[in-house]
C-alpha cells in the first residue's frame, strides 16, 4: 500500500472553492488506492492577520499566548477540508497538533518537533480514513500549543511523512516547483526538475520561502522524497534528491534573496585584540543572530569600522545592546541601514569550479551596483546590496550564470 503525505499552502486553500478543489485532488489520490494524510496551512492572509492582532494587543507579548492565537488559522482549514472531503464521499477527519499528538520543545513561536505519536493515526490511515492534519502547530511538554515558525506547515508535512514512513511527501503550492530564482521577480526563472537537498537547504535558509528551512533539513536527514508542485495544475514539479541522483550538475543552480536583514556599523571602534569578542559576546548572550560580518582595514592602526547584519526581528534589540555597551566598546557612533537585501548564488558545483564569486562581482559592477558586505561558504556566495537594486541584481546574475529560460 502506498502512503502519501500531501501538503497544501495558504493560497491553495484561500477560499471554499479552492478547498473543494483540494478535496478533489485528495480524492484522486485515495481513488488510486493510496493511504493519504493531508497537512494544511491557514487560508492565505489569515496568519498575518492573527500575528497583527497579537502585536496590537501586546507588542511584547507572552509567546505562549501568541502561539494560541496564530495556531488558530490551521484549525479552521483542517475542519473545512475534512467537511469538503466527507461531502464528496471520502472518509476523513481533522487532527490538531495536540490530538495526534505532535510534540515539540518549548521554544514558542519557533518550536522544533521532538516526537510524533503515529499509532492511532497510522491505524486510521490503514482503515482507509484520510487524516487532515493542521500544519504549523504542536504541543509542548506542559501541554501548551506551540507553532513551528512562519512557513512551518512544510515542516509538519515532512516530519509527518518521516514518522509515518510515507512513500512520498508532495508539497502543493502556488508555483509549479522550485525555480532557479523567485519566478515572481525574474520572469526568465527556470523550473528545476531536480535539486539536491543541500542546495535546497541553502536556497531556503538564504530566503527562498518555497520550503521552510527546517523541512529540508528533516527531509535530508530522514531521506523523505519531497516533491514541490502546483495546486493549480498537473505539471510535474521539482524533486528534492541526493546529489548522486543529479546527472548534469550546473555550477550555480539557484539564486536567493532575503530582505530580512539589517546592517549595523560601529564607526571607529578600537583596532585591538578582543574587540570582536566584546561586540559579539553580548549579542550572542541575548540570542541575537549575527550573519555577515566585515571589518574595515584600519587607516591609523588605532580604530576601525565593524559592520555586520542581523535579522530585522532582532534589530532593535541589537541596537539597544550596543548602545548600552557604548562606553566599554568605545566606538564613536552607530550607523544602521535596513534598506538592504542579501543576494546569494548557490550551487554544489562551486566546490570544483573557480571564478563563481568573480562572475558575481563583475555582473553587479556592470550594473553599477555597490557591494556592501560579502560572505562565502563552500556552496554559496552572498552579497549585501541596497534593497533598491533587488530586481536588477537578481536579473543580472540570473543572466550572468546562464540560468535564463530559453
Ligand atoms: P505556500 O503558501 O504554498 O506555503 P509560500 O508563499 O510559502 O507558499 O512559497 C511559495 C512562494 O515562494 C512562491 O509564490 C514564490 O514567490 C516564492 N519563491 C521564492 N523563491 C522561489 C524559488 N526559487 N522557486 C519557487 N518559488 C520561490
Ligand atoms: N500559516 C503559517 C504561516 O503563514 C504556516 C504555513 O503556512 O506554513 O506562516
Ligand atoms: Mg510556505
Amino acid at each position: 500500500m502506498t502512503r502519501v503525505v500531501q501538503k497544501f499552502g495558504g493560497t491553495s486553500v484561500a477560499d471554499i472553492d479552492r478547498i473543494k478543489a483540494v478535496a478533489q485532488r485528495v480524492k484522486a489520490e485515495v481513488d488510486q488506492g493510496s493511504e493519504v494524510a493531508v497537512v494544511v496551512s491557514a487560508m492565505s492572509g489569515t496568519t498575518n492577520q492573527l500575528v497583527d492582532w497579537a502585536v496590537q494587543a501586546a507588542p511584547l507579548h507572552d509567546a505562549r499566548e501568541y502561539d494560541t492565537i496564530v495556531a488558530a488559522g490551521e484549525q479552521v482549514t483542517a475542519g473545512l477540508l475534512a467537511l469538503c472531503l466527507q461531502t464528496i464521499g471520502v472518509d476523513a477527519r481533522s487532527w490538531l497538533g495536540w490530538q495526534i499528538p505532535l510534540r515539540t520543545d518549548d521554544a514558542h513561536g519557533k518550536a522544533r518537533i521532538t516526537e510524533i505519536e503515529t499509532d492511532t493515526l497510522s491505524e486510521r490511515l490503514s482503515s482507509g480514513q484520510v487524516a487532515v492534519v493542521a500544519g504549523f502547530q504542536g504541543i509542548a511538554s506542559d501541554n501548551r500549543i506551540t507553532t513551528l515558525g512562519r512557513g512551518g506547515s512544510d515542516t509538519s508535512a515532512v516530519a509527518l511523512a518521516a514518522a509515518l514512513n510515507a512513500d512520498r511527501c508532495d508539497i502543493f503550492t502556488d508555483v509549479d516547483g522550485v525555480y532557479t530564482t523567485d519566478p515572481r521577480i525574474v520572469g526568465k526563472a527556470r523550473k528545476l526538475d531536480r535539486i539536491t537537498y543541500e542546495e535546497m537547504l541553502e536556497m531556503a535558509s538564504l530566503g527562498a520561502k518555497v520550503l521552510q528551512t527546517r523541512s529540508v533539513e528533516l527531509a535530508m536527514n530522514h531521506k523523505v522524497r519531497v516533491q514541490v508542485r502546483s495546486s493549480f495544475s498537473d505539471a510535474e514539479g521539482t524533486l528534492v534528491v541526493d546529489e548522486g541522483e543529479i546527472v548534469e550538475q550546473e555550477v550555480v543552480s539557484g539564486i536567493a534573496y532575503s530582505k530580512d536583514e539589517a546592517k549595523i556599523t560601529l564607526v571607529r571602534v578600537a583596532d585591538q585584540p578582543g574587540v570582536a569578542a566584546a561586540i559579539f559576546g553580548p549579542l550572542s548572550d541575548a540570542s541575537v543572530n549575527v550573519d555577515m560580518i566585515v571589518q574595515n582595514v584600519s587607516e591609523d592602526g588605532k580604530a576601525t569600522d565593524m559592520t555586520f547584519t542581523v535579522v530585522k526581528e532582532d534589530f532593535e534589540r541589537a541596537m539597544a545592546i550596543l548602545e548600552s555597551n557604548k562606553e566599554s566598546l568605545g566606538y564613536e557612533r552607530l550607523v544602521s541601514d535596513s534598506n538592504v537585501v542579501k543576494i546569494s548564488v548557490i550551487g554544489v558545483g562551486m566546490r570544483s569550479h573557480a571564478g563563481v564569486a568573480q562572475r558575481m562581482f563583475m555582473a553587479l559592477a556592470d550594473k553599477g551596483i555597490n557591494i556592501q558586505v560579502i560572505s562565502t561558504s563552500e556552496i554559496k556566495v552572498s552579497v549585501l546590496v541596497s534593497e533598491d537594486y533587488t530586481e536588477l541584481a537578481l536579473r543580472a546574475l540570473h543572466t550572468a550564470y546562464g540560468l535564463d529560460a530559453a
